[in-house]
């Protein structure tokens, strides 16, 4: 009789699977509802896989992780991106750092990582039951009864990496546990404004974004789209502010200042340019790094017409343009999806797991990880690293079953 059951065939399940080893695998069934497993695996990084992120001390990995961050300081300490690449390179997948030290198989193709996780899975021996979803769960003596498609179903063990599928959120509340109510992470957010009509595709190195209201800032790269903004400063702020942005329905007021300096430096600056360059042109003089369409978009917007010269500019047109680079305010009016990729902030409350074998408090021998539990982190391949490091010490909890 078989005595574990992993419910979920995502990056966490393969996971815990692809770690058990033959003498734990011969003894585990994977149930997964689709007729073929790590559908998220294949379609993740834009069909690349961002595996996980060059970010080696703990410390540091953990606070890209708006929810999660305290718990996850001990589990990165047991398996952190540095064991994620010994353990891909270990079979074979060879990976390689990008510039902004986001990881991927060198490949560029999510089908290495997948290979590697589902041949050790076979070498494990583990009973693979694809389109066999679990439909119920409930706690019996000495262990679990699962109802899955294909029937009534006995394990001691369970682990559960459903990812966020509301559904069986509902079956673990029934076992007791509390689930924080999901909401939306990582989305760009929608702004109609004159400054910014027609600059799609423009684009700034290092902004600074607020939301003063709701007391959240970054700083990081930002682009202009057909809707509004995003860029790693905008989702960033998308994911740290998650719950407080739902709360207020996406609607809120957003301060961007678009260069490394303070208003009282911009002013300082442009007066300075008044006397050194006089008889420039200032539609013709951008002074600034950013692209020249947002430059003369600005100067419309604070009435400065295209035959002023830098004498031209009045205390108050000085204060106007050093005020719109330096604290622009725009009103964000909802959010859209960034490209395909979502997460879900939101799913099994932290205070539920024993994150030293990731195991549910009230519950023995039921193990959780990965997107099921409320945990989540902004993009650069920080998703899969929680899933890595959260299956591994379930992996090695099983095995002490033996
Ligand atoms: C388009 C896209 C791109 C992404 N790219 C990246 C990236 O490059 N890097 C990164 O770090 N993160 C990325 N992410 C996030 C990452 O994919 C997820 O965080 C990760 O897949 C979560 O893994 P999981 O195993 O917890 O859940 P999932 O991958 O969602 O797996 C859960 C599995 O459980 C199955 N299941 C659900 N309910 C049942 C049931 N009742 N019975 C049986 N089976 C069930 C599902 O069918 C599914 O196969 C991306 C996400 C998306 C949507």
């Amino acid at each position: 009789m078989k005595k574990i059951a992993i419910v979920g065939g995502g990056a966490a399940g393969y996971f815990v699977a692809a770690n058990l080893g033959k003498k734990l695998g011969e003894q585990t069934v994977l149930f997964e509802q689709a007729s073929l497993p790590l559908q998220k695996v294949r379609i993740s990084g834009g069909g690349r896989c961002n595996v996980t992120h060059a970010c080696f001390d703990p410390l540091d990995l953990v606070e890209f992780y708006p929810r999660g961050k305290k718990e996850l300081l001990s589990v990165f300490y047991t398996f952190q991106p540095g064991d994620t690449m010994a353990w891909f390179s270990d079979r074979g997948v060879e990976l390689k750092i990008e510039d902004d030290n986001r990881i991927f198989p060198t490949s560029d193709s999510s089908l290495s990582i997948i290979n590697a996780l589902t041949e050790a899975v076979e070498r494990n021996k583990v009973q693979l039951n694809f389109s066999d979803g679990v439909q119920e769960i409930n706690k019996v003596e000495n262990g679990y009864e699962l109802i899955t498609k294909s029937g009534k179903h006995f394990f001691e063990s369970i682990v559960v990496t459903t990812g966020s599928t509301p559904k069986f959120w509902k079956s673990l509340k029934n076992l007791g546990l509390k689930i924080v109510n999901p909401v939306p992470s990582l989305f760009t957010f929608n702004c109609k404004d004159p400054r910014i009509e027609g600059l799609m595709g423009i684009s700034f190195d290092d902004v600074s974004v607020k939301i003063n209201q709701q007391k959240l800032n970054t700083e990081g790269p930002l682009l202009i789209t057909h809707w509004g903004f995003s860029g790693p400063a905008i989702l960033r702020l998308s994911a740290w502010g998650a719950l407080k942005l739902k709360d207020c329905n996406y609607k809120f007021e957003t301060e961007i200042n678009f260069i490394d300096q303070s208003k009282e430096e911009t002013i300082d600056f442009l007066n300075k340019k008044k006397i050194d360059d006089a008889k420039k042109n200032i539609h013709k003089n951008n002074p600034f790094g950013f692209p020249k369409r947002f430059w003369l978009s600005i100067l419309n917007y604070c009435g400065i017409t295209d035959k002023m010269v830098y004498a031209d500019l009045s205390k108050k047109q000085i204060n106007f343009i050093s005020s719109e680079l330096t604290e622009g305010k725009f009103q964000i009016n909802g959010k859209s999806t960034f490209k395909d990729e979502f997460v879900t902030a939101g799913g099994v409350d932290l205070k539920e797991i024993d994150f030293n074998k990731m195991e549910a408090k009230n519950s023995p021998n039921l193990y959780l990880a990965g997107e099921v539990l409320n945990i989540d982190a902004i993009t650069g391949g920080f998703n899969f690293q929680a899933c890595w490091s959260e299956a591994f010490i379930i992996s090695e909890e099983l095995k002490k079953i033996l």
